[in-house]
């Protein structure tokens, strides 16, 4: 079957894609813009949001993936789907603000990711 590819420029992103199929193409592409076509924080309405990786735990076994206002703090948390390899926007809380929150090192640690030690960690 023949592989089809194409490359979609959405918003400041350039998404290319590949599958197998039709169907295939269209699920990478779907995945792939879901998370890159953020455009502001969600809290201070700042276009300077960039992506942020940190890795925690013993060996680096935790892996967090989050886009951060560099303007305000603010954060959207990515969640990981089960395939290992896919990542999601956790949007729904809290809702009046698409999923952005900031840390707040006296509430207990981070909701979105209670493995995580705080910010200050490489
Ligand atoms: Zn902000």
């Amino acid at each position: 079957m023949a592989k089809v590819t194409a490359k979609l420029r959405v918003g400041n992103a350039v998404i290319e894609g590949q599958g197998e199929t039709q169907k295939e193409l269209f699920e990478n592409l779907a995945d792939t813009a879901a998370i890159f076509t953020v455009t502001r924080c969600g809290m201070c309405q700042s276009q300077a949001i960039a992506p942020e990786h940190r890795i925690t735990g013993e060996g680096g076994k935790f892996h967090y993936y989050s886009w951060r206002c560099v303007d305000c703090g603010g954060e959207l948390h990515l969640g990981q789907k089960m395939d290992g390899v896919t990542l999601y926007l956790k949007t729904k809380e809290p809702a009046n603000t698409r999923g952005w929150s900031k840390y707040q090192a006296n509430r207990g640690g981070d909701p979105g990711a209670s493995d995580a030690p705080g910010w200050d960690q490489p």
